[in-house]
């Protein structure tokens, strides 16, 4: 059994457990000068073997050429490592008390890079995960519990991992589930969300075809283009209309400067040239009518956090984009 699947990593220049979506922001924080790749090592300090980061440097493109950020181990953890635990505990066979339905589930989740099962929408908590504890030890669960126990136990365990308040890794999990998993097991595909229970996660996020509020108080996503922007700030224009009205988003520069380095990747993105369209999320906006200069009615959103938005692009040329066409599946740190 060799761990597969690793959602969180010791980062040695930050000095912390990251998820690969915290070493993203701490990377687009950093000056275009100062990013250096980081090097990570196993967070299981018993196992503490070397790792890489892949994609996570590098900004994420919408539709096929998504490429999911994630950890990468070249070499084996040891036999005990937490990650070795974790991969047996996700790809056991189905478990007494476990439903067909739930079993399903667990084996499309396998395919994933990631894996989150609970969504705190809340936004009270700042961007971090709360990974900047000091390095968890593992505890091994002893053989004499029942069955039932041992289950709360390892849902406990690796709860602090599949938890998450951050919307960007919400999405990204939701962008490679919708490319690599087949339209049945994706739409099977459920998440707890805090305050509100379990979801199916297509019906959490959906396109603003679907309306301007989500019946859940989730994401509306939709395509669109930038209209221009107001330092940091900025303002959308969406493809689709909303009863016949146009729908724009606009973003002050006060709430993009707020997100701490999410606000540095969400402005990169906007920067980037040849961008055929951005599809942009938004956790719960409010919105507004409004009517605009030419006399016609429009319909604003609004958000309140940079915290409820994220940006992907497509750009305009069907070729690799320079930027990722030097980029390996899992090359070493610089
Ligand atoms: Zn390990």
């Amino acid at each position: 059994m060799s761990a597969k699947k690793v959602l969180v990593a010791f980062c040695h220049e930050l000095g912390c457990n990251v998820t690969i979506d915290d070493a993203r922001r701490a990377y687009f924080a950093l000056e275009q000068k100062d990013r250096k790749r980081f090097r990570f090592s196993c967070s299981d300090r018993h196992c503490n073997v070397t790792m890489s980061g892949v994609n996570y440097h590098v900004k994420a493109e919408d539709g096929d050429k998504f490429k999911a950020a994630h950890f990468r181990s070249p070499h084996p953890h040891t036999p005990g490592c937490e990650w070795n635990q974790f991969t047996s505990d996700i790809e056991q066979d189905i478990q007494p008390g476990e439903t067909k339905d739930d079993f399903i589930e667990r084996k499309a989740r396998q395919k994933l890079r990631d894996d989150i099962n609970y969504f705190d929408a809340s936004l009270d908590n700042d961007t971090s995960t709360g990974m900047t504890s000091p390095r968890p030890v593992s505890t091994p669960v002893t053989k004499t519990e029942s069955d039932e126990s041992n289950k709360k136990k390892e849902n406990t365990r690796w709860s602090k991992y599949t938890k998450t308040t951050v919307l960007q890794r919400l999405i990204d999990f939701w962008q490679e589930a919708k490319n690599t998993l087949s339209h049945k097991e994706f739409m099977n595909l459920r998440i707890y969300i805090k305050n509100r229970g379990s979801v199916y996660l297509n019906k959490y996020i959906t396109h603003i075809n679907n309306g301007l509020t989500n019946k859940y108080e989730g994401v509306i996503y939709g395509g669109g283009h930038l209209v221009r922007r107001y330092g940091r700030g900025f303002l959308f224009s969406y493809f689709d209309k909303h009863e016949e009205k146009e729908v724009y988003l606009y973003v002050d520069k006060e709430i993009m400067a707020s997100g701490n380095g999410m606000s540095n990747y969400l402005h990169e993105i906007l920067e980037t040239e040849n961008v055929r369209y951005f599809r942009v999320f938004l956790l719960n906006p409010s919105w507004s009518r409004r009517i605009n200069k030419k006399g016609g009615h429009v319909i604003n959103l609004h958000i309140k956090k940079v915290q409820q938005l994220v940006i992907f692009y497509e750009l305009n040329s069907s070729k690799v984009h320079e930027s990722t066409a030097n980029e390996k599946d899992g090359d070493n740190p610089a």
